[in-house]
């Protein structure tokens, strides 16, 4: 993907990127042991070739079994610091002045008690060479319909609380099943859970709608609810693209990852023109970066293939640090700063 001058050069943010433990390790051990690092892109390439939808999602994760064994946890801090730095150098590498990393459901790492301070090192770490960089952290929990991973996920509840205390900024839900109705019963937990995650000051968005427009209602009920990760199915239904407009919920778009992960069946077909018609602020994300082969840097470049004028992806940059769930304090700082260029 060709990146113009004008839009390596534009301020970028990234909302929506989990931190990928396993397939970020192996590039970050690759690199120290001079070795290549697991080929996405071949893998890429043949999962392009899959029926789209959902099947495709499960198909991206199941290949980190084929990752080289590496020895090395997120028990390690200084592992971990060196694998979420890899994230935030690389974003910030391609002009990426705020980015907010995912943390949860098979990830360890949140719960230890020392992880914000962690997280703020590999933050510091990245700010020694690209000191415009601002990074937060947020929690994921899925809610599924099964007693022992409900009760798992109110333990993960009770950790993002801890950490709230610490600088974490947000939480993240997802409710299962994601591409039909969940049971109502499933979203009164997230509606209880995310009440208390807003209380305690963290900032809320859901994964929903990316394979359909099920769960898209009920997502929007949520308390607290600031932002919405994919919704690419809310265009297909005018009246929930009317009250997603109405709700002031800035949609997270992650234009590859929708593309490969068989979401949409290509950029063009992508809905986000449509939700910037609607009035709905947009950002642009790169959701799973390592495992769909993109770059926040490409992802800007493909919007403007798309269409998008310099402009246009300066509002998505805005959007962003708007939605974030940093502290006000450092949101008036980097807004301050934007406006400056
Ligand atoms: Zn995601």
């Amino acid at each position: 993907m060709p990146v113009s001058s004008v839009v390596a050069a534009l301020p970028k943010a990234d909302l929506h990127v989990h931190q990928e433990w396993a397939p970020r390790l192996d590039r970050v051990l690759a690199r120290r042991e001079g070795r290549r690092p697991f080929d996405w892109r071949a893998h890429v390439r043949r999962l392009l070739e899959l029926p789209p939808g959902m099947d495709r999602l499960g198909r991206i994760f199941d290949l980190d079994a084929s990752l080289p064994p590496t020895g090395a946890s997120e028990d390690d801090p200084e592992t971990a610091i060196a694998v979420w730095a890899d994230i935030l150098e690389e974003g910030a590498a391609d002009g990426a002045v705020l980015i907010e990393v995912r943390f949860g459901v098979t990830d360890r790492a949140l719960a230890r008690p020392d992880f914000m301070a962690l997280f703020r090192e590999a933050e510091r770490r990245v700010r020694e060479r690209y000191p415009r960089l601002r990074a937060e952290a947020i929690g994921y929990i899925g809610l599924r319909p099964d007693p022992a991973r409900l009760r798992e996920a109110e333990r993960q509840m009770e950790t993002c609380l801890r950490a709230a205390r610490e600088g974490l900024g947000g939480v993240d839900f997802r409710v299962d099943p994601y591409d039909a109705e969940a049971d109502p019963a499933l979203w009164s937990v997230a509606y209880r859970s995310a009440e208390r995650a807003a209380d305690a000051g963290l900032g809320i968005t859901v994964h929903a709608g990316e394979y359909s427009t099920a769960n898209l209602e009920a997502a929007l009920r949520v308390p607290g609810l600031r932002r919405l990760g994919h919704a690419v199915y809310a265009t297909e239904d005018p009246r929930l693209l009317e009250s997603l407009a109405r709700s002031g919920v800035v949609v997270e778009c992650c234009l590859s990852s929708n593309v490969v992960s068989g979401a949409v069946l290509s950029y063009e077909e992508h809905p986000i023109r449509r939700f910037v018609e609607h009035g709905i602020p947009v950002t642009l994300n790169t959701d799973n970066p390592i495992r769909v082969w993109t770059t926040i840097g490409r992802e800007y470049a493909v919007a403007s293939a798309l269409g998008f004028g310099p402009d246009e992806l300066f509002r998505f940059t805005l959007n962003a640090v708007k939605a974030s769930f940093m502290t006000a304090e450092r949101r008036d700082s980097l807004l301050r700063e934007l406006r400056a260029r």
